[in-house]
């Protein structure tokens, strides 16, 4: 290689960064947990870096972009969720952006998985009780009782990679299925699994009939017992079907005062006020967040509500956090190795250096011939 590339690394991801030192890059690596200021990315961007690694903490707009003219070539973002990188500009500006797929979609539908029987039921009240020295008796059903997922029908909004994967984990449990996806119906893959769960009851291993199919979002929403949320952030203009507040006061009276909500895609992606009203008011049985409109989650939050604490799992954007996942430097396992291999394709030109060919690459359509 006979250019050195100069990086900016907006928070430490592991040991993957060394594949860069070892290929003679000067890595730069923001030393705080926290995420660094904008007019630092800035003030890093202008001094003409040819590459940054970003998170999803980092607002890297036009500004940005701006400060990047005809030196940044690539900034490849540590996540599958890209919401906090300006599409539009980044194409105004020519300067692709990879991000994660794929690596973190089983982790993050085992999360959503696991959030949803923890807060049916009740795992965290029960430990609580124990705790607190207040588990005086056993008793048939007292102090409260939760709800199997066994048997159950989970809505399944948005089957994108990490809705399939939920599929795949409820099938498991012998869970029916309403799906809902506006753009990306994959009819085959819902085919299969209803052949499996046949096989299962054909074969004695299942007692009941499980099924599967897509659904309108509203049927889906209205006969759910649980709805696992799967879709990307995409505020109005930026889709035909935008999801920014997908769920909010009209759409969460839809479900059943029985049902349960799990979000762990982007947390604008529900209206928290309505939220927080509908678990105050009992419109549905509880709900299960990984992700927040603002994060941290502010202190004065309503989701807060020590009223509503017993059916309210509170999550800090934890869903994709598991060991391989998130450092493990193969880029076929980990989503600190993807990213450092999406930018060596960039600034080093793989693919003959055709972006459009490029596998982490998100906004191809900038580059299009
Ligand atoms: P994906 O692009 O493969 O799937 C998203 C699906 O949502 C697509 O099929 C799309 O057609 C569908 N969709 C779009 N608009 C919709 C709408 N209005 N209603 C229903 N469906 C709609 O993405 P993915 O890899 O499955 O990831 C999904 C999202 O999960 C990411 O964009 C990210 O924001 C979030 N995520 C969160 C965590 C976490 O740690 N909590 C981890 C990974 C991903």
């Amino acid at each position: 290689m006979s250019k050195t590339f100069r990086v900016f690394v907006t928070c430490d991801i592991g040991d993957s960064l060394n594949e860069l030192r070892e290929r003679g890059y000067e890595v730069e690596v923001y030393p705080k947990p926290e995420a660094p200021p904008k007019s630092l990315i800035i003030e890093k961007v202008k001094s003409g870096i040819d590459g940054m690694i970003t998170t999803l903490r980092d607002q890297i707009d036009g500004e940005v972009f701006e400060a990047g003219k005809n030196t940044l070539k690539a900034v490849a973002q540590i996540a599958v969720g890209f919401d906090n990188i300006n599409r539009a500009d980044a194409n105004r500006y020519k300067i692709p952006f990879t991000h994660t797929a794929d690596v973190l979609t089983e982790a993050t539908a085992e999360f959503a998985f696991f959030m949803t029987g923890m807060l049916a039921r009740k795992m965290w009240p029960a430990e609580h009780l124990l705790r607190k020295n207040q588990w005086g008796y056993w008793h048939p059903y007292l102090p409260f009782l939760g709800d199997e997922v066994t048997s159950k029908t989970v809505a399944i909004i948005g089957t994108g990679r990490i809705g399939l994967a939920m599929i795949r984990k409820c099938s498991g449990f012998d869970m029916n299925m309403l799906c809902y996806d506006p753009a990306y119906e994959n009819r085959d893959y819902i085919k299969a699994i209803q052949e499996i769960m046949d096989l299962r009851l054909a074969r004695g291993i299942t007692k009941e009939k499980n099924w599967i199919k897509y659904v309108p979002f509203e049927e889906a929403l209205g006969e759910a017992d649980f709805a696992s949320v799967h879709v990307p952030l995409l505020r109005a203009g930026e889709s035909a079907t935008p999801t920014y507040h997908l769920f909010n006061e009209k759409t969460l009276r839809l479900m059943k005062p029985t049902a349960y909500l799990v979000n762990t895609s982007r947390g604008p992606v529900v209206d928290e006020a309505a939220l927080a009203r509908a678990l105050r008011e009992n419109w549905i049985a509880g709900a299960a967040l990984d992700v927040y409109e603002k994060e941290p989650l502010p202190a004065d939050s309503p989701l807060r509500d020590p009223a509503i604490e017993d059916r309210c799992r509170l999550m800090p954007h934890f869903a994709s956090a598991a060991r391989i996942t998130r450092l493990s430097a193969d880029p076929n396992k980990g989503m600190a190795g993807r990213c450092v291999q999406g930018l060596i394709d960039v600034l080093e030109g793989n693919y003959g250096g055709d972006v459009t060919k490029m596998p982490y690459v998100v906004n191809k359509e900038a580059f299009q011939k």
